[in-house]
């Protein structure tokens, strides 16, 4: 256990609420706790019993203004989420009476946490693996029962299971391969070799098909960015309202994201799905215009799927022709809109970038084909059950180390391969094991390490 300092912090919302915790984590948490809190007879409390909750009060530092009527638990380490000494103030909800006590906890001695510190010390005690620790946060925002059931699978250890198999594996290879330089007959190196080659692209495939998981992975933890174009009046934002209409998800306002261009999160069957109705994209010479042309650009290039809205009961435009050639080179569906008219005087058979592309009739005003909408993007991204797909890689940087170790696992193969010197593939498997253990935390940098907590919120 590494020796730190008493941090505080506190860890619900700030706002208006039944109530608030305050958390006291490290060594001096007790003694902190013994300053500023008596029982209900106005008694210092000498005793608190691991694990249990003991009613009371808050006072002032060195006084007897109480500051609020709270429970106090005490879950001593290394069996905390620290793996410390933690302390938890349930208070009243208030902003105003949980920062007061918030302060009387730093004058007693403990120091304001920064963000994540409380995991970060959960990591760096070996209580959870960075895995785990990152699906912490993945569990605070996610938005939909999907990326919520990947996040839990991923702190229950799932992928940190298999990395770790992985690396046992590479280990023992590795040591299997040094050994032959003791004893240096040629038969032997061969068959090391032989072995050797077999084993590490088992290993490979297995990293491979991990890293293929990511493609849907990703979806699930981030969403789908889903933009929706069509000159004006075909029914985009009627669309818009239709989507969000049953599917709105809950959503979580993220500080500084700018909310210029409408974007509004639906669940769709448990997936994210961001859609941005986009201000349109023609040649402007106003200059608000064009910011918000020059987004909407910006947001077709990010995005995963745009969906091409025509108005099926007016004959298709220069405007259309223009919209289409901006978007050609990207992954979109065509839809049909106001299909309630029975007016077709939309003719798309020839315009070549639409061949081949699924064309859904639509009316959105009264919500038909919607359902065949939603399904169809749901096939579009997912070839597995999304339960599976719950359960692989979601983080990019996972996927980014995953792809380094396969990269020097192939190294390895081609030096068993083409090599006589089998041990010289043993520096190639080390830097296979060293990769997957940035996965784990084991073998990452600090800088890294601080990014990831960063990203946290305060009192987590
Ligand atoms: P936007 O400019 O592309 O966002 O288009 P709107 O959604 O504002 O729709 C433009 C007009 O078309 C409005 O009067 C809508 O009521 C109408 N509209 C949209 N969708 C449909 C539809 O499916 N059927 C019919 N009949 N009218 C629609």
């Amino acid at each position: 256990m590494k020796e730190f300092d008493t941090i505080c912090a506190i860890s619900t919302s700030l706002g208006i609420g039944g109530i608030s915790i305050i958390r006291i984590s490290g060594p001096k948490a007790l003694s902190i706790i013994k300053k500023i809190f008596k029982d209900k007879d106005g008694k210092e409390v000498n005793e608190l019993k691991n694990y249990n909750l003991k009613y009371g009060y808050i006072y002032k530092l060195n006084s007897d203004e109480v500051l609020d009527e709270v429970l106090v638990s005490f879950m001593k380490g290394p069996k905390s989420y620290t793996g410390e000494d933690v302390i938890e103030i349930n208070a009243h909800g208030g902003a105003f009476i949980t920062n007061r006590i918030l302060e009387e906890t730093i004058l007693s001695g403990a120091r304001l946490a920064e963000r994540g510190e409380f995991t970060k010390r959960a990591f760096l005690n070996g209580r959870i693996d960075l895995i785990k620790s990152e699906a912490v946060n993945d569990i605070i925002n996610a938005e939909t029962d999907s990326s919520a059931k990947a996040a839990i699978y991923q702190s229950k250890g799932i992928i940190s299971d298999k990395i770790k198999v992985l690396r046992e594996k590479i280990l023992l290879l590795t040591a299997n391969i040094e050994a032959t330089v003791d004893y240096p007959e040629e038969d032997l190196e061969e068959v090391t070799a032989y072995d050797g080659i077999k084993k590490i692209t088992e290993l490979s495939v297995e990293i491979n098909n991990m890293i293929a998981s990511f493609k849907e992975g990703k979806i699930i933890r981030e969403g789908l960015n889903v933009v929706i174009i069509g000159k004006p009046n075909v029914g985009k934002s009627s669309l818009l309202n239709s989507l969000l209409q049953e599917n709105r998800a809950i959503v979580t306002e993220i500080p500084g994201t700018t909310r210029d261009i409408i974007e509004e999160h639906i669940n769709l069957d448990g997936i994210l799905v961001k859609l941005t109705d986009t201000a349109g994209i023609r040649d402007t010479d106003d200059v608000i215009e064009k910011i918000g042309v020059e987004r909407s650009k910006e947001r077709i290039l990010e995005s995963d799927l745009i969906i091409l809205v025509f108005d099926r009961s007016s004959q298709l435009s220069n405007e259309d022709l223009e919209i289409i050639e901006s978007i050609k080179d990207k992954n979109f569906i065509v839809l049909l809109n106001k299909s309630d008219l029975n007016e077709d005087k939309i003719n798309i058979e020839n315009i070549p970038e639409l061949k081949g592309k699924k064309i859904i009739n639509i009316s959105a005003k009264f919500g038909e084909g919607i359902e065949n909408l939603k399904e169809e993007i749901k096939n579009m991204f997912f070839s597995n059950n999304i339960e599976v797909s719950a359960k692989g890689i979601t983080n990019l940087r996972h996927k980014e180390a995953l792809i380094r170790a396969e990269e020097s696992l192939n190294a390895a193969i081609d030096t068993l391969k083409n090599v006589s010197a089998v041990d010289l593939a043993s520096i190639d498997l080390k830097n296979a094991y060293i990769s997957l253990g940035e996965i784990t935390g084991e073998s990452t940098s600090e800088d890294i390490i601080n990014k990831i907590f960063e990203n946290f919120c305060l009192g987590k």
